[in-house]
């Protein structure tokens, strides 16, 4: 990610040569940087060939560029082409429904997260209200229906498996009739997967297919896998034609590219990526954000992406200017939370504000909407003057403070923890400033 963007400012540096020059430049630094990141040589080469052309064609209308505007539309340019890549959109996308028995089965080799996975999604569906039963599918591997039922326990869902049947079919079957019938409303089948991809797996695949007819067959896939995701998946599809992609370990160093061309491959959406090992580690998918992470592009700029497709454009003009000259106010803290509240999924925005992700780790969504609410309450409760100023006023008449969190009905400490957030990001948005004056993207080494 990193290296893109020094490969980008690399190429931009040394290059006092025409437009076209550095575009090859750049591109040539992207190509590369871009393998390095695990994407497939064929979807590079097709979005190098994309790019040319676009940036070719956008400075035809031959006015002269900056290097800095230059770097911008290049960036851009690879970011809403990968954004393409990855937003796989299906006519209708899976939705299970309330009161209907849905059945979801996991496919995916051995030590890919299966099981890890079966566990987050139950207990986001449990959260949001559905009857959720879990099946140990997996006879082959000794203790997977230890782990299984060890995590649905800890997540209070109900289980199924056995310790003595080897037949994963049998299983699966026996487990599907019996939460049929007790009305479960999702019921999610786990099944083993092996180190190679034995014939006898897609067999065993195939079998259990047959009998659990699943609503909905979700391939797990390891983000670290690189290269090898095209083909996994391809493999995978031929057997068990899943609907939907879970991308795990993307808390690791992985940065996923692979995963691209596994989209790509198979016109299969990725629905979520697993972020860690813990039954709440389970965000949706955003292709913006999966893309800046793959760039490597600061988080404030992934969030004035998202910010700018969703805010009033007048209040997202101002708040631009800000930032142009460094500065974040509390106004523009108040616009971001309104519209990070519009955003959703809650998680994905959360992570790229400092603080906000860590908040989000302690507690579920709901409470954290509930905080944001609480967060406009006070700043509902300012005077235009402080909510245009940087907050620093605050600071020097603590009594405002104590006025504000009257006035909100909330407390000094409340009122307190929200200024340390605009802080925050203030500081950031200066040093993103003084990053950009200097030629060097925030967060990268001079
Ligand atoms: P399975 O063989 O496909 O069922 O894979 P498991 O669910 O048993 O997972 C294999 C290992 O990967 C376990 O140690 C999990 O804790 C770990 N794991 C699964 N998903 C994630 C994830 O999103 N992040 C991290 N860091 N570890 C994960
Ligand atoms: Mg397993």
């Amino acid at each position: 990610g990193k290296r893109i963007n020094s490969a980008v400012n690399g190429a931009l540096s040394n290059s006092q040569d025409d437009y076209a020059t550095t575009v090859d430049h750049m591109l040539k630094a992207i190509v590369t940087a871009l393998l390095e990141s695990d994407v497939n040589i064929r979807l590079v080469s097709k979005l190098r060939n994309n790019l040319k052309s676009k940036l070719i064609d956008s400075k035809s209308d031959g006015r002269s560029v900056s290097n800095g505007q230059t770097k911008k539309v290049i960036q851009k340019a690879v970011f809403d082409e990968l954004c393409d890549l990855v937003d796989c959109k299906v006519d209708e996308p899976f939705q299970p429904k309330k009161k209907k028995c849905n059945v979801i089965m996991f496919v995916g080799l051995q030590g890919s997260g299966k099981t890890t996975s079966c566990t987050k999604l139950a207990v986001y569906y449990s959260r949001r209200g559905y009857k959720v039963g879990l099946i140990c599918a997996d006879t082959f591997r000794a203790g997977a229906f230890d782990q299984l039922k060890q995590n649905a326990i800890k997540a209070h869902i109900p289980f199924y498996g056995s310790y003595t049947e080897t037949n994963p079919v049998k299983v699966a079957a026996e487990g599907v009739a019996k939460f049929k019938k007790e009305k479960f409303e999702i019921i999610i089948v786990d099944t083993s997967g092996r180190h190679q991809q034995e014939q006898a797996l897609f067999q065993e695949m195939v079998e259990i297919s047959n009998v659990v007819k699943p609503n909905q067959t979700i391939m797990v896939l390891d983000a670290s896998i690189g290269q090898a995701a095209e083909q996994q998946s391809k493999a995978f599809k031929e057997s068990a034609d899943f609907g939907a992609i879970i991308l795990t370990k993307m808390d690791g160093h992985a940065k996923g590219g692979g995963a691209i061309s596994a989209v790509a491959a198979t016109n299969t959406p990725i629905i979520f990526i697993g972020t860690g090992e813990h039954m709440h580690d389970l965000e949706k998918f955003s292709p913006k954000s999966f893309v800046s992470k793959l760039l490597g592009i600061g988080d404030i700029e992934s969030l004035l992406e998202q910010f700018q497709t969703v805010s009033n454009k007048e209040d997202t003009k101002a708040t631009m200017e800000n930032l142009q000259q460094g500065k974040f106010t509390l106004l523009d803290f108040k616009k971001q939370m309104q519209t990070i509240m519009k955003m959703g999924p809650l998680s994905n925005i959360a992570q790229m504000i400092p603080g906000m992700g860590n908040m989000m780790s302690q507690v579920g969504e709901e409470e954290t909407s509930k905080k944001m609410k609480k967060m406009i309450y006070v700043l509902d409760s300012m005077t235009k003057e402080e909510l245009e100023s940087d907050g620093r006023l605050f600071i020097d008449q603590p009594s405002r403070m104590v006025r504000v969190a009257a006035g909100s009905g909330t407390s000094v400490f409340e009122v307190e923890m929200i200024l340390m957030q605009q802080q925050m990001m203030a500081r950031m948005a200066q040093s993103t400033k003084a990053a950009q004056q200097s030629g060097n993207m925030p967060g990268m080494p001079g």
